[in-house]
């Protein structure tokens, strides 16, 4: 099954751990097929923190939804992450952007991630190796769901 991966830091050597994040993936839930390239970002919603190091992979996984969600929560946990607020500093944050064309709307997960089109740094490195992927959520394309957000902070 195809998936698309987004992997942020903004604690410690950064890029050790989107590094150490993308291993562990290839080891615990497959093949990665690509990788975007890494963008810095300044922090979001609680904005009080340091910068970020974002960018997005593509895998091909045998695990349902659900067991990719653990595999990538025993990966941050394992990489140091420690949870206290939402949108706090963390060592890595590992988020199921797309699964297929699956279209889930659960408590504890929900694929298309429900923010993806208000964010330049999922879209940009999503773009950048998925841009004709189809957001079932938004029914728009990646690429789209850019120009959008461009447009939109145009304003
Ligand atoms: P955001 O989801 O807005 O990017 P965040 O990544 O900082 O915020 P976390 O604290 O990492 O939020 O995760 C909170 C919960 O979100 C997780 O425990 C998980 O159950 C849930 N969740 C829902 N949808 C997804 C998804 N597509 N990928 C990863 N986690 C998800
Ligand atoms: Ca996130
Ligand atoms: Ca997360």
């Amino acid at each position: 099954m195809k998936t698309i991966i987004g992997l942020g830091s903004n604690m410690g050597d950064r890029q050790k751990y989107l590094d150490a994040a993308i291993a562990q993936i290839e080891a615990r839930a497959g093949r990665v097929t690509a990788q975007s390239s890494v963008y810095e970002t300044e922090a979001y919603g609680y904005t009080d923190q340091a910068a970020f190091l974002n960018m997005a992979i593509m895998a091909e996984t045998e695990l349902e939804p659900y067991a990719l969600l653990k595999e990538l929560n025993a990966i941050e946990a394992e990489l140091d992450r420690v949870r206290t607020i939402r949108w706090g500093p963390r060592t890595i944050d590992l988020d199921i952007l797309f699964y297929e064309d699956l279209l889930l709307d659960d408590e504890r997960l929900k694929i298309p991630h429900i923010d993806l089109h208000n964010r330049f740094f999922v879209l940009e490195p999503v773009a950048e190796i998925a841009g004709d992927y189809y957001d079932v959520r938004r029914k728009k394309t990646v690429n789209r769901l850019l120009e959008e957000l461009r447009e939109k902070n145009e304003q």
